[in-house]
């Protein structure tokens, strides 16, 4: 049986990292960064390229241990360097309850699109065959492809497979999603049908993590933005306040690069 999903509450912290560092080697990539996402909060990560916005994001999804610091949802440390039992067992509760969608989709190619869709579900959760498809289909319908349930993935185009990617991660009716630039691998006209999915999604209320280049979406459907450069969190504002009046020198330059 699925487990009932925990009723939103906007306005409480859903998932924070506090004072999370990374390090690859002799790299520090994240340095000390604090953050909290409350429920319901569409939050825009951007910054140059290699500044740690993946990085971050990954710890956020359980998919890099921090070597320092640690990330909390709901109160409870999910993530920590030298995680103890505890932690790794808090781990293991949430990990379905945190949705990700990466760059390239990873679809399993031999599985059909309702297949990659039950896959989770049924294996993870245990959902019987009948609930899971017919949750896939109404996953499919929010996405705009109920039609090509049974097509193989490389019969879909680049945003298509995106779409199938984000009813994949939806499946497991998580707390939060994340994005990790999930239109940058698509050519223009593809982006856009797949930022239309993720604006609906945040219209219903979803938790969102999002990093991107897609400034217009910061803009227009980001309650806030978070500006990173150099591993540290420069700004977090208001996407009025800082796409209109950067406070920072760093950020003001990387705004004027995108013009
Ligand atoms: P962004 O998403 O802002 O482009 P990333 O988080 O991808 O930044 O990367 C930040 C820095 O961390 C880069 O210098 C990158 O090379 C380095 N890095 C990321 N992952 C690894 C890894 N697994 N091993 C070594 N270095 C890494």
């Amino acid at each position: 049986m699925a487990e009932p999903a925990i009723p939103a509450q906007p306005g409480k912290s859903l998932i924070a990292a506090k004072n999370l560092s990374k390090s690859f080697g002799a790299i520090d990539v994240l340095k000390n960064v604090s953050v909290s996402i409350d429920e319901g909060e569409v939050v825009c990560v951007v910054g140059p390229s290699g500044s740690g916005k993946t990085t971050l994001l990954r710890c956020f999804a359980l998919l890099e241990q921090p070597t320092g610091g640690a990330v909390i949802m709901r109160g409870k440390t999910i993530a920590a360097s030298g995680a103890s039992t505890e932690v790794r067992q808090a781990a293991k509760r949430v990990r379905s309850d945190i949705g990700m969608v990466f760059q390239h989709f990873n679809l399993w190619p031999h599985f059909t699109v309702l297949q990659n869709i039950i896959e989770a579900p049924r294996r993870v959760k245990g959902i019987g065959r009948a609930e899971a498809e017919a949750d896939a289909v109404k996953l499919l319908e929010k996405v705009g492809l109920a039609d090509k349930r049974n097509e193989y993935p490389s019969r879909l185009s680049g945003g298509q497979q995106q779409r199938v990617a984000i009813a994949r991660a939806l499946a497991m009716r998580p707390s939060v999603m994340l994005f990790d630039e999930a239109t940058s691998a698509l050519d223009p006209e593809l982006k856009h049908e797949v930022l239309l999915v993720m604006r609906d999604l945040a219209a219903e209320g979803m938790t969102m993590l999002v990093v991107t280049h897609e400034m217009g979406f910061a803009r227009n459907v980001g309650s806030r933005v978070i500006f990173m450069d150099q591993g540290d969190i420069v700004e977090d504002s208001s996407p009025t306040s800082f796409f209109s009046a950067p406070k920072t020198d760093r950020a003001q330059r990387f705004l004027r690069q995108l013009q």
